[in-house]
């Protein structure tokens, strides 16, 4: 499991979104005056300049845009997870989030493959959001 960040983000903004998290929901802001979806909270839309913005419960589905995978252990906590890799998701809802595909230290995603959000505690205190292949239901 990659991950050296074991206290929530110092930013109260997003706060909403990392209790979220702990509870196994996915939220982003929604703007109140464009309807577009904004992560990470902001106190502005990039889209509209309004303001006003609620909390809304995503799908937590989504398509990889992107992935990278390291060899090289940039923090010594996790030298012995090399290689990893880590995703760009484009959620439904038109937003970015980048996180690991399947929590395991090495996965090779394609480009586009359908993904689901998927919660994992890695502290008392924060819990992250990470993301495992979408498999079709049985038809
Ligand atoms: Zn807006």
């Amino acid at each position: 499991m990659i991950s050296t960040q074991t206290t929530v983000p110092n930013d109260p903004k997003s706060k909403p979104h990392w209790d979220a998290a702990i509870k196994g929901i996915l939220l982003a802001q929604r703007c109140l005056d464009c309807g577009k979806y904004r992560f990470p909270a902001t106190w502005q839309c990039a889209h509209c300049h309004g303001r006003d913005a609620e909390w809304a419960t995503l799908s937590g589905q989504g398509r990889v845009e992107s992935f990278c995978t390291f060899h090289k252990a940039y923090w010594p906590s996790i030298k012995g997870q090399l290689p990893y890799t880590v995703v760009q998701v484009m959620l439904d809802e038109g937003i970015r989030y980048m996180s690991s595909l399947s929590g395991h230290a090495y996965a090779k995603p394609e480009i586009g493959q359908r993904v689901k959000a998927w919660f994992d505690p890695v502290s008392a205190e924060l819990t992250l959001v990470r993301f495992a292949p979408l498999v079709p239901e049985p038809s």
